[in-house]
C-alpha cells in the first residue's frame, strides 16, 4: 500500500493507472476510520481494480471551529486498517496545499437538496463538501466513488453535483454500518463517554420506533417526527437538531410518508453531533426496545 501526500504524486499515480486501463474506485474520508468506512472500501474493491482512500479533515466544511479542533485524528490506526482492507493508495493531502494562501474558489449548490436539514443546521457545510469533493475527484480521477447512506443528504448532493458539472464519475451509495446496539458507526462516536453513548442510543431507538409505527400504518409525518423527538428529548443532555421525513429521489419534505421516504435526524449528545438517515421501507435497526412497555 502506498501513502501519498503531495497532490502531484496522487495525480501521477492515477494517470499511470488510467494509462494501464485500470478502473479506480475512490473512498473519500476524514479519517478516524471504522467498519463503516471499511464497508465502502470493500464495495470499491468489488467495483474497481484499484482502491484509493483519501484522509483529509476538510476545514471548509466545518461550521464550528471547536468541532474541527476536536475532530478525532488517528492516522497510524487508519493506515493499518487500510492496509488490512487491501487499499492500494491512502492519500493524505496537506491543508496548506489544498487551500493555499489566495485560495478563492468554492462550489455551491442551490435547490431542494441544500435548503433543509444539515444545509440549514450547518451553514456553509455543503459548500465545503462540494468544494473538497470536486477537488479530490479532479486529482484522483476515479471511475467510481462510494459514499455512505448514513450521510444521505451529502451522498445525494454529491451525485447531483457530479451530474450537473459533468464530472463523469459513478457515485454509489452504500448502506449504513451500525454497532450491535443500533448506533450508526461514526468517527465522532469516539468522543462519546460510556454515559454519553448510552444516551446517544435514543437516536436509533427513536428512529426505529418511528419506522415501526410507519410499518404499523402511521403515515402522518408529523406523528413519526414526534415519536423520534419524544424518545430523544427525555434524555437530559440530548438535544434534537432536526428530524424530518423526506421523499426520494427529490428530497422534498413529505407530509404523508410512503415507502420512498427516509427519516432524517440529527442530535447533539452533550455537544457531540450525530446524524442518521433511515429508509422507512428499509431493514429494522437492531435496538433494544421493551415491547411490553411500548404496547
Ligand atoms: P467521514 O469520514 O465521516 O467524512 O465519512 C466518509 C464516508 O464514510 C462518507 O461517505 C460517510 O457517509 C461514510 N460513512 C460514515 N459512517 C458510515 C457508516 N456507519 N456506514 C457506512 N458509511 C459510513
Amino acid at each position: 500500500m502506498e501513502v501519498l501526500v503531495p497532490i502531484a504524486d496522487m495525480r501521477q499515480w492515477s494517470r499511470a493507472q488510467l494509462q494501464r486501463g485500470a478502473r479506480i474506485g475512490f473512498v473519500p474520508t476524514m479519517g478516524a476510520l471504522h467498519a463503516g468506512h471499511l464497508s465502502l472500501v470493500q464495495r470499491a474493491r468489488q467495483l474497481a481494480d484499484r482502491v484509493v482512500v483519501s484522509i483529509f479533515v476538510n476545514p471548509t466544511q466545518f461550521d464550528n471551529q471547536q468541532d474541527l479542533a476536536t475532530y478525532p485524528r488517528t492516522l497510524d490506526e487508519d493506515l493499518a486498517l487500510c492496509r488490512q482492507a487491501g487499499v492500494d493508495v491512502v492519500w493524505t493531502p496537506e491543508t496548506a496545499e489544498m487551500y493555499p494562501d489566495g485560495y478563492c474558489t468554492f462550489v455551491e449548490m442551490y435547490g431542494p437538496l441544500t435548503d433543509k436539514l444539515c444545509a440549514i443546521a450547518r451553514p456553509g457545510h455543503f459548500r465545503g463538501v462540494c468544494t473538497v469533493v470536486t477537488k479530490l475527484l479532479a486529482v484522483v480521477r476515479p471511475d467510481v466513488a462510494i459514499f455512505g447512506q448514513k450521510d444521505l443528504q451529502q451522498a445525494l448532493i454529491v451525485s447531483r453535483m457530479v451530474a450537473d458539472l459533468n464530472l463523469g464519475v459513478e457515485i454509489v451509495v452504500a448502506p449504513t454500518v451500525r454497532d450491535r446496539d443500533g448506533l450508526a458507526l461514526s468517527s465522532r462516536n469516539r468522543r462519546l463517554t460510556p454515559a454519553m453513548r448510552a444516551k446517544a442510543l435514543a437516536l436509533p431507538r427513536g428512529l426505529e420506533l418511528a419506522r415501526r409505527a410507519y410499518r404499523g400504518g402511521e403515515t402522518e409525518s408529523r406523528k413519526l417526527i414526534e415519536i423520534v423527538a419524544e424518545e430523544v428529548l427525555v434524555n437530559e443532555g440530548v438535544d434534537l437538531d432536526y428530524c424530518d421525513v423526506v421523499s426520494l429521489p427529490g428530497f422534498q419534505e413529505a407530509e404523508r410518508a410512503d415507502d420512498r421516504c427516509v427519516l432524517a435526524a440529527a442530535v447533539f449528545v452533550d455537544g457531540v453531533r450525530l446524524i442518521d438517515h433511515v429508509p422507512l421501507a428499509g431493514e429494522a435497526i437492531p435496538v433494544a426496545i421493551d415491547d411490553d412497555e411500548r404496547a
